[in-house]
């Protein structure tokens, strides 16, 4: 037997007196219910256990007799023979039962009222695009699968000539009353699976289903800035929705490709320079690659190994606010491979030098050197 969870007292969980009126139990959960609602909170775990909580709630103390049953007997009084709790198993369950009392408020109203109309499940599709196209933005052309209506039946999924007929075990409802005890749920029919219809002559090009599987080609635009994993929705491109309801939408996943120069960080761009030792030690003037084309960088003399010079906003957009990374350019000093006769004069003056002249830096690094050698 499986356990049951701890529950919250109900009153607890509508935030309401033990004497609240009815107006009051329902104002409370029509406010839960708002704030709960999985339109509102995609993805939450959470916040549908919530809104299933709510619901349970509502169920039991918007009824007289079970709320006087709850009243003297907890929630031992709401089990066994005919006075179970619902247990809403899904939230449509919830919208089946009391779709009613929200109106247009849960949307899909209008259109038979009570029944909610889902929409098209949603597709995806990649896109890989180079830093200079993510980096300015882009217009392109992506390919991705999807249904679309059979042209042959137009979507009835009857053979020409022929038409689905009413499935006559919901008599063309889609949905059943289950009555379990004194309580009773809508539920989807089993047999027609809700589309309240039953084809005896299939149409040949989709077999019935009345949706065959395309390959679309649209041109999306992609706004500058977007990075790795950044998804870019194309409304209304998912699939159709089987209940008649909106389609769902295509998002497109971007990959960006690693570029030869440029390292990106987030909204930053690392780039890393070679200079001379002499240019580090003199100060230079350095072309620098920018995704604006080559810039002008000076560096100080005295310039360090690793040091980050930053050229401000010349990094990568935000798609999401205005304003740009920077560009940080890291330079190293590099130590020529080969050298002519004349380079290696000039660096061997420069070695007897640096004999004399040490460097305060070289200077205290010797200093601990020897304290090193002659600790004891
Ligand atoms: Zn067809
Ligand atoms: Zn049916």
């Amino acid at each position: 037997m499986a356990t049951m969870p701890e529950k919250r007292c109900y009153y607890d969980v509508l935030g309401v007196d033990r004497t609240a009126t009815d107006a009051q139990i329902s104002e409370s959960y029509r406010r839960l219910a708002m704030k709960y609602h999985p339109d509102r909170n995609p993805g939450d775990d959470e916040a549908v256990i919530a809104f299933k909580e709510a619901a349970e709630a509502f169920e039991v103390l918007s009824h007289a007799e079970k709320r006087s049953r709850y009243d003297r007997f907890g929630h031992a009084g709401l089990q066994g023979a005919g006075g179970g709790a619902p247990r809403f198993h899904d939230v449509s369950d919830i919208f089946d039962a009391f779709g009613d009392m929200f109106g247009d408020f849960f949307g899909g109203g209008g259109r038979g009222g009570r029944r909610r109309v889902r929409r098209g499940a949603d597709v995806r599709c990649n896109l890989t695009l180079n830093l200079l196209e993510a980096a300015n933005g882009v217009a392109k052309e992506v390919q991705f699968e999807r249904h679309e209506k059979c042209a042959t039946c137009h979507g009835s999924g009857a053979k020409p000539g022929t038409h689905a007929e009413q499935c006559p075990y919901c008599g063309g409802q889609g949905q059943v009353i289950q009555s379990t005890g004194i309580f009773s749920m809508r539920t989807t029919c089993p047999s027609c699976h809700g589309t309240g219809k039953v084809i005896r002559d299939p149409c040949h090009e989709c077999r019935g289903g009345g949706y065959i599987l395309r390959q679309v080609t649209r041109k999306i635009v992609i706004p500058a800035g977007v990075d790795n994993q950044t998804q870019v929705r194309i409304g209304g491109e998912g699939e159709p929705s089987p209940e008649g309801g909106p389609p769902g939408d295509c998002y497109c996943i971007i990959s960006v490709t690693e570029h030869s120069l440029f390292e990106r960080n987030g909204q930053h761009l690392v780039c890393q320079i070679p200079i001379s030792y002499s240019q580090a030690a003199l100060g230079a003037k350095l072309e620098v690659p920018t995704l604006d084309g080559p810039d002008e960088l000076k560096v100080p003399a005295g310039t360090q190994n690793g040091e980050v010079f930053q050229l401000k906003g010349r990094g990568m957009p935000d798609p999401r606010h205005r304003g740009k990374g920077d560009l940080l350019i890291q330079v190293h000093v590099e130590v020529p491979k080969k050298l002519d006769n004349e380079h290696k004069q000039l660096l061997r003056r420069l070695a007897e030098m640096e004999q004399r002249n040490v460097t305060p830096e070289r200077k205290s690094f010797f200093k601990r050197l020897g304290e090193y050698f002659h600790a004891e």
